[in-house]
């Protein structure tokens, strides 16, 4: 039988991965956060002093670099040659240098064929910036989530402070460098962040989490008859 794909894209802090990670669990279906990949890749670089401005450097290193995803009780861990990075991926630092190291067409190779042999294999909620577009143009349902951004920026700052991460930023320092990247993700020259012409717009900014997810089951119900 086929393997059923959902592709979810949109900015950060739009509430993605939690929204995908609920889903998959209902459905039974694997939950892939793309973005946590090129995050791994973010750890190597910094770890190895490696500038994330140069391009030839970054890619230069990319063959030292093996990325893996395991999942342990359903959770997705992150393996950097070998080495589990989970905790390490979600800080600021790291947000950065995956935001801007993701702009090289060679980091995102890297990636791709993993990306794509994964959904092959089951079935898959997979979330990112270009899934509906690059990755899984086939994906049976398209998703393009957004929220206004300072609901956004508000979601990340109560992420990070709930998970013990905040460090020093403050909410405007959190608005502005999101901004920054969800423009650098938006206008860069590959698989850049927009809307799959077949993608479902969903704007969540004044939705609950059940309700969006209320909303894309009765989507995958239409398509699939499941
Ligand atoms: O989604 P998340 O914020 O964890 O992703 C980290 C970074 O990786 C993003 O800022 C984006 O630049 C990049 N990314 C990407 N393509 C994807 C997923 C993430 O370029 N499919």
């Amino acid at each position: 039988m086929e393997h059923i794909n959902i592709a979810i894209d949109g900015p950060s802090g739009v509430g993605k991965s939690t929204m995908a990670k609920s889903l998959a669990k209902r459905l039974g279906y694997t939950y892939i956060d793309t973005g946590a990949m090129f995050r791994t890749l973010a750890v190597y670089f910094i770890q190895n002093g490696i500038d994330k401005d140069d391009e030839a450097a970054v890619v230069a290193a990319l063959p030292s670099c093996s990325v893996e995803i395991r999942y342990e009780d359903g959770q997705q861990h992150m393996i950097l040659n070998g080495e589990d990075v989970t905790g390490l991926i979600r800080t600021e630092e790291v947000s950065e240098a995956a935001s801007v190291t993701s702009q090289y067409v060679e980091v995102r190779k890297k990636l791709l064929d993993m990306q794509r042999e994964m959904a092959k294999k089951q079935d898959v909620i997979m979330d990112g910036r270009d899934i509906g577009t690059v990755v899984l143009p086939d994906a049976k349902l398209k998703l393009f989530v957004t929220a206004r951004p300072e609901v956004r920026a508000e979601r990340r700052y109560k992420q990070l402070l709930e998970s013990g991460k905040l460090g020093s930023e403050t909410l405007e320092s959190i608005t502005k460098e999101m901004r920054e990247r969800d423009h650098r993700d938006s206008h860069r020259e590959h698989a850049p962040l927009i809307q799959a012409e077949d993608a479902v717009l969903l704007d969540n900014s004044d939705m609950t989490e059940a309700e969006a997810e209320d909303y894309v089951l009765s989507l995958l119900k239409e398509r699939t008859g499941r």
